[in-house]
């Protein structure tokens, strides 16, 4: 029986790249009916609505999706659609991984999933103006939260991400030297979990910006990195970096009762509509649904013929050095399964 699953093919280079995955993922044999839904500048130019009902309707039925990215206007008209949507599923864990597949590269031992706490810290999204004397815009303030809930269940969730997937180290990363409180608080609770771990999994703590130095020198020193929204959001792009840049990461948002799959790149207006997009990244977050549907077979298909022909550098976009279009790369892969 074929499973139901999202689709939101989004803004930008989205349609072209979520099209090439659902091939793909059809050529490996996966059984998905796909329920294409809107979001996005695509929504409000369709029924001026930025997140309509029916694509909520559509996940609270199917429980996960497959996301394209989204345009969000900077500082201005609607919140960002995306965060929008890890709070209506309480999607609290973004896992972020980033291998070293690409040759040529400055490091080629880089194997890092980065967990990213999805819901709270200074994304929450409480901020204001203060007026003073005639100036509304004289200060602004934005609220960081750190629950004990929040924290112990992004901690829990790594340590057994870490376990589950046989890896030997979650490195806690924080900034709790300054932020005594929200930052104290994720750090309390990561020992707290750590110590649950014992014998099973190391556990090593890194002040954030001692972690973005050692990362960019010595980022095989690193596992499964574990941190709060902003720190997290900050360093699985400069994770990417370290493996051939944006158009290779994907990105899970899960939550206990929904799981959301996307890239972590963006829209990518210059070269939207061009063709030339790399859709390895919702490739890869595909490879993370198949995962997370429990084809884990498949999944690992999937990923090793986007890993061979990336190696071979012959058949990429040209964002990662080649000039193959969108469809020819797609193709390639297909070829590889
Ligand atoms: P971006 O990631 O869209 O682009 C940054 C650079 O990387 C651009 O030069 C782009 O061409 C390149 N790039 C990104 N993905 C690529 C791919 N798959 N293949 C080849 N090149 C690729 O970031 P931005 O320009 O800061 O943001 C553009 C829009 O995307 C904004 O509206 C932003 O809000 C939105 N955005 C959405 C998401 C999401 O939906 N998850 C994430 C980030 C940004």
């Amino acid at each position: 029986m074929s499973i139901p699953v999202t689709l939101i093919p989004g803004d930008g280079i989205g349609p072209s790249i979520t099209e090439a995955t659902v091939r793909l993922l059809a050529a490996a044999g996966a059984d998905i009916a796909w329920d294409r839904q809107l979001a996005g500048q695509a929504a409000v130019t369709a029924v001026n609505d930025p997140i309509p009902e029916a694509t909520l309707d559509s996940i609270r039925r199917t429980t996960v999706a497959l996301k394209g990215p989204l345009e969000t206007p900077v500082g201005k008209g609607f919140r960002s659609i995306n965060v929008a949507l890890r709070k209506a599923f309480d999607l609290y864990a973004n896992v972020r991984p980033a291998k070293s597949v690409l040759p040529g590269l400055r490091f080629d031992d880089v194997d890092i999933v980065l967990v990213r706490e999805n819901t709270e810290g200074l994304y929450i999204g409480v901020e204001n103006y203060i007026k003073i004397g005639g100036d509304d815009h004289a200060a602004a303030q934005s609220m960081a939260v750190v629950t004990r809930a929040g924290a112990e269940r992004i901690h829990r969730y790594a340590f057994e991400y870490a376990v589950a997937h046989g890896r030997r180290k979650v490195t806690l990363v924080h900034k709790a030297n300054i932020l005594k409180y929200s930052q104290g608080l994720f750090l309390e609770e990561g020992r707290r979990i750590a110590r649950e771990f014992e014998g099973r999994v190391q556990v090593e703590e890194r002040i954030v910006d001692a972690c973005a130095m050692e990362l960019v020198m010595h980022p095989e020193r690193y596992d499964v990195i574990v941190t709060t929204n902003l720190f997290g959001d900050i360093l699985s792009d400069l994770t990417s970096g370290l493996v051939g840049g944006l158009g290779l990461t994907p990105g899970a948002n899960i939550g206990k009762t929904a799981a959301i799959f996307e890239a972590v790149h963006g829209t990518a207006p210059d070269i939207a509509g061009r063709g030339i997009a790399n859709p390895t990244a919702v490739m890869l977050a595909g490879v993370q649904l198949l995962d997370y549907l429990g084809q884990a077979e498949r999944a690992t298909r999937v990923k090793r013929a986007i890993e061979a022909v990336l190696r071979e550098k012959k058949t990429v976009t040209g964002d990662v050095g080649g000039s193959a279009t969108t469809d020819q790369y797609t193709d390639a892969v297909i070829a590889r399964l």
